[in-house]
């Protein structure tokens, strides 16, 4: 191995002590304050710089199919990487692009919403630039040429910020991330 070296690093966690937490089909039988402290293992400072934070429910195997086959997503991959080679001028991915790189492409207003949610919510700097980054490979990956406010809000989704609080005195953007972001929970 050399370094320094790329990588992408995954990790899992229960949401609780007996892992039953959310479950329909099992009862949590831990206390709040179990959940609490079991939650706190894992460090502020470390959250923040994971890119994505998700919640998964267990799937059933009879489940139908997800629409998206292996081969649609893998062209859609394909495609965004090439919009972003012609963005950048160069082999570079949104994960690397530089702050002025990535700004060009979303609207002042945006940014504007961005900055007030993260102060609200106490959002790192480091943790505002995530978002911006999974925006840009959202709407690189729906074919857009622009950040989308969809985008947007389903990037702010993958950080677990549930937008359809913060947005409900905001501007009409706020209020159509506030709508997209109903439809992703
Ligand atoms: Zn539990």
């Amino acid at each position: 191995m050399t370094y320094p070296a790329k990588f992408i690093f995954l990790a899992a966690m229960n949401p609780c002590p007996c892992g039953y937490l959310g479950s329909d089909r099992h009862y949590c039988t831990c206390s709040e304050k179990q959940i609490k402290n079991y939650k706190t293992r894992i460090s502020g400072p470390i959250l923040d710089r994971m890119d994505i934070l998700l919640t998964l429910n267990p799937v059933s195997l009879n489940k139908p199919k997800l629409s998206e086959t292996s081969d649609t997503l893998r062209n859609r991959i394909e495609k965004a990487r090439e919009y972003q080679y012609e963005r950048y001028g160069k082999e570079r991915c949104n994960g690397s692009a530089s702050m002025e790189e990535l700004t060009n492409s979303i609207t002042t207003s945006q940014l504007e919403i961005l900055q007030s949610i993260s102060i609200k919510l106490g959002l790192s700097n480091r943790v505002q630039m995530k978002i911006i980054r999974l925006a840009r490979t959202i709407s690189d990956l729906a074919g857009e040429k622009n950040i989308t406010d969809e985008a947007l809000a389903e990037a702010m989704s993958l950080r677990k910020i549930k937008a359809n609080t913060t947005f409900r005195k905001s501007s009409m953007i706020g209020e159509s991330l506030q709508i997209q972001q109903k439809g992703l929970q």
